[in-house]
């Protein structure tokens, strides 16, 4: 089983970049991809980024088990729009998770903004995956483990573990932090491989952020002498684990 913890669909309003099916579908096909876990691009006003959500929840409709809905809403929305629009994709669109882009979003972990995406999630039941590397401070891993650390029973993924500059900090926050998980796009093969062996595979995942890098991200797991057993954690089992999936 193969599932990818990190993949948009929609128009990226901040980075101007337009995720569409197209980009994203064949390459799931051709490279045997059983599930992917979808968010939107970033997108600043509720009315928009609720359109970029429904479309997600109809893909998820259309092909079960296929597609999974993560929520991206601005956390700087105000309090009852942006837990309205969660609890919306949770309850009644089935989304397994939440988005939060401390670079895109101009969001502090430790501030109003980014505590907001916590306590939803927390009362939500669902993981949190927050970018790190660039964008520091407020993407840096170790920004990340005072919410990991007040609130233990929610997960936290590191998506691109920091990226390669800071991926021995995320490595560090994932020791420290038994809820923190690592998704490892654009990371180096033998980062990824390092990851496995000092964390244990089943705090590492598999993520592609860009439909055209399955491929290649697919290759670093494969060619860096990890276990079979490594391989089915770090490619399907955390994250159907971390997120529930059926
Ligand atoms: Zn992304």
């Amino acid at each position: 089983m193969i599932v990818d913890a990190h993949a948009h669909m929609g128009y990226d309003y901040v980075f101007e970049e337009d995720f569409t099916l197209e980009k994203l579908l064949p390459f799931m096909d051709k490279n045997k991809i059983d599930a992917s876990i979808v968010q939107p691009g970033t997108v600043l006003d509720l009315k928009t980024v609720t359109k970029e959500h429904d479309a997600i929840a109809d893909l998820s409709q259309k092909m079960p088990r296929r597609f999974f809905g993560m929520a991206n809403p601005n956390p700087h929305l105000p309090m009852k729009e942006y837990r309205g629009e969660l609890e919306r994709c949770v309850n009644d669109l089935g989304f397994v998770g939440v988005k939060m882009h401390p670079l895109a979003h101009a969001v502090d972990p430790n501030r109003s903004a980014g505590r907001k995406v916590f306590d939803a999630a927390l009362d939500l039941g669902i993981p949190v995956m927050v970018h790190t590397g660039a964008g520091i401070p407020w993407a840096l891993p170790s920004a990340l483990m005072p919410a990991a650390m007040d609130y233990p029973e929610l997960k936290i993924v590191l998506a691109h573990s920091g990226s390669s500059i800071f991926s021995g900090e995320a490595a560090l926050a994932a020791k420290l932090c038994p809820n923190i998980f690592l998704e490892t796009s654009w990371l180096q093969s033998i980062t990824i491989h390092s990851l496995c062996r000092t964390l244990g595979a089943d705090r590492v995942m598999f993520g592609s952020d860009h439909g055209e890098n399955i491929a290649t991200e697919l290759t670093k797991y494969r060619t860096v002498g990890l276990t079979s057993e490594e391989l089915e954690w770090c490619l399907g089992r955390t994250a159907a684990k971390v997120f529930k999936l059926p």
